[in-house]
């Protein structure tokens, strides 16, 4: 666009304005005449300092620098602002300062004044605020239109996908020759990509249409991230990568939150870092957020040590269907859409995400959220993870490296036949003291800790492994109490040694193996299928022991066939020292001997006696000799009746 200066010269008078130029001085030179209404003190002079004439332009005016600089045309408007008329009225003046080829221009105008009635005003604002209402509805139409049909087509998709892939699944393990293989594997790797970005998609959707409402659920972190490991657990075995995992000790055990989807971010971290990184190990770091308000807000990173992000891309990989490289897509697959799925899930729950990332060294996604502390998680159960049958269990935890520190014979017994089958290495301590010293001199995935020990008890004796892991650096090893005492009574104090969970006494086979299994993705030497293709089998409970039988038939559990008569024997035996007990009065024994037969009874197959060491132990309390004696009666029937009968 090009102005004629003479033009120009004549255009200020015609419309009533006050054109100046800016000269190399900053001054503004008048262009042609100028209005009466500037009221300049004196005729038309050379050169105006328009900011001394008017004082509230004046930060308009530096702003102005930027459009007076630039070569190419450029436009700037100021606020209207309002001056006294000697006739007691009042003006509305703008000026807009403009770049036109060479010249740097300021035009001043004043505003038609019924424009700025103050019913004008509301009139507009009205106006305004009708148009934001049928925008908002027509937006809100549009959104809910794209969600339905987001959600009738992701519908309409997956159905026939799901079927292609089924098939295509069927047909890979019918016998093919080596090219049919390859086709039936192109389907396959194609409707798993094309499932992938359905659900990417749907999820993005729901996100952004405030669709996806947060869960305040009780949840233990460690268990978050072993389920998230444990999906890519069998990807990193056959790259042979190292998964890490490291939670600082000082966060709290039990937290509130959204288990689901604070695992379904690190999901999507994880998958992305294992896609990227072809060597080394990839890690999750949870500790507290140094810029977060307590316990309960939390930084996680997840680090890889792959191909890492060019610098200039760091900022863009949040963005909707973006990709560090267009080469991505052909070499790695991927939609684009995880980390913009992420972000919009971190931001829910209310922290922020964002990348640090060296080439070749590799990526760390670091993410904050706030979660709250589960104050009384004694209604809690151990952790379900996923619905294992007891053979899945024990090739889960197989290769785990345990230390077990339990004063009682009986109670390690049990727990090596427990864990039989399941091929880990475990080390014995009989108390604390000896738990700590081997704890420091080897290395274990898990602890197992019984509580009433001798010598030190196990809630010093893991204060202590903390204190250690702390002086040295190291990440918390998970400690599993193992106690016959209700959680509610002791949870606080649990926490406080720096407990990992607990389980109750009696312990069965599977709640063991359960509890074990979320460590074992972190065992390099761990094997067995991963957790998705295990997850959809139905649970196989173990064989309960018949509880009431009457004619005292007890089903032995396979492998258990030489250890229960041998710890039979042993109770005939007890019953004796019971007696002696009973005769001094020595309530300390009797409570002490109730307190483990209750711990190991059902877990050898006789609930019975559980129960029957739960009352002596009771009775011994209240020092009541008379219950004792009826205790141990029934402890004597019942060990000289009992019938084996072995399961086969
Ligand atoms: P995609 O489905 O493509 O993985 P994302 O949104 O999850 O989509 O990631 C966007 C892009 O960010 C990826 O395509 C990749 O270029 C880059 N990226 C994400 N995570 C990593 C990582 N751990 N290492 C290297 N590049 C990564």
């Amino acid at each position: 666009m090009t102005v004629d200066r003479d033009g120009m010269e004549n255009l200020p008078a015609a419309l009533d304005l006050a054109a100046f130029e800016r000269t190399s001085s900053g001054l503004f030179r008048p262009v042609g005449a100028l209005p009466d209404w500037l009221r300049l003190d004196h005729d038309t002079p050379p050169e105006i300092d328009l900011a001394e004439r008017f004082p509230l332009l004046e930060f308009f005016l530096s702003d102005c620098a930027s459009v007076f600089e630039t070569g190419t045309p450029a436009r700037l408007e100021s606020d209207v602002w309002e001056e006294d008329e000697p006739d007691g009225s009042r003006r509305h003046l703008q000026v807009t300062a403009l770049k036109l080829g060479s010249r740097s221009l300021a035009i001043l105008r004043s505003l038609p004044r019924e424009r700025f009635t103050y019913q004008q005003l509301y009139h507009d604002y009205q106006l305004a605020e009708e148009e934001a209402r049928q925008l908002k509805q027509v937006a809100e139409r549009a959104t809910q239109a794209k969600s339905e049909f987001l959600a009738t087509m992701s519908h309409e998709i997956r159905t026939p996908l799901n079927a292609i892939i089924g098939m295509a699944d069927v047909l890979s393990s019918s016998p093919l020759t080596p090219d049919q293989q390859r086709c039936v594997e192109v389907f396959q790797r194609n409707g798993i990509s094309l499932l992938n970005l359905i659900n990417d998609i749907l999820d993005l959707s729901k996100v952004e249409s405030g669709k996806v409402e947060l869960e305040t659920v009780s949840m233990d972190l460690r268990d978050v991230i072993s389920r998230a490991l444990e999906v890519i657990d069998g990807r990193a075995k056959a790259k042979g990568l190292a998964l890490k995992q490291c939670i600082a000790p000082e966060i709290p055990v039990y937290l509130i939150g959204d288990p689901n989807r604070l695992r379904q971010v690190i999901i999507n971290l994880l998958g992305n870092a294992i896609k990227f990184t072809d060597q080394g190990y990839l890690e999750v770091r949870v500790e507290q957020d140094p810029e977060g308000a307590g316990p309960a807000s939390l930084r996680v990173a997840v680090s890889d040590t792959g191909i890492g992000i060019p610098e200039e891309k760091l900022s863009l990989v949040f963005e909707s269907f973006t990709q560090a490289d267009s080469s991505t897509t052909r070499n790695y697959g991927g939609t684009g859409l995880g980390l913009t799925i992420s972000r919009q899930l971190v931001e829910l729950m209310g922290g922020r995400i964002w990348v640090e990332s060296q080439v070749g060294r590799g990526s760390t996604f670091f993410f904050t959220v706030k979660l709250g502390v589960d104050e009384n998680p004694s209604a809690r159960t151990l952790p379900e993870p996923a619905q294992l049958s007891t053979a899945d269990l024990e090739r889960k935890t197989s290769g785990l490296r345990i230390l077990l520190a339990d004063d009682s014979e009986d109670n390690r017994f049990l727990i090596l036949s427990y864990l039989n089958q399941a091929n880990c290495s475990i080390e014995i301590a009989g108390d604390g003291r000896e738990c700590v010293d081997k704890f420091r001199a080897g290395r274990f995935d898990v602890v197992l800790m019984d509580v009433e020990m001798p010598v030190m008890d196990g809630y010093s004796a893991t204060r202590e492994i903390r204190r250690y892991e702390q002086e040295i650096g190291i990440c918390a090893t998970p400690v599993l109490a193992l106690t016959a005492h209700a959680f509610a009574d002791m949870a606080d104090k649990s926490r406080e040694a720096g407990f990992t969970t607990h389980l109750t006494k009696p312990i069965r086979k599977t709640t063991l193996l359960r509890a074990l299994a979320p460590y074992s993705s972190l065992s390099p030497s761990a094997s067995g299928p991963s957790a998705v293709s295990l997850a959809d089998q139905p649970t196989q409970d173990e064989p309960s022991p018949d509880e009431t039988n009457d004619t005292l038939l007890v089903r032995v559990e396979r492998g258990m066939e030489d250890v229960v008569p041998a710890y039979l024997d042993k109770r005939r035996k007890d019953v004796q020292t019971y007696r002696q007990a009973l005769a001094t009065q020595d309530f300390d024994t009797l409570r002490m001997l109730g307190h483990k037969l209750k711990g190991t009874g059902t877990g050898y197959g006789f609930p019975i006696l559980t129960e029957i060491g739960g009352a002596i132990e009771q009775a011994a309390l209240r020092k009541d000799a008379g219950s004792i004696a009826a205790g141990v009666d029934r402890l004597a029937w019942y060990t000289e009746k009992v019938k084996l009968d072995y399961a086969q």
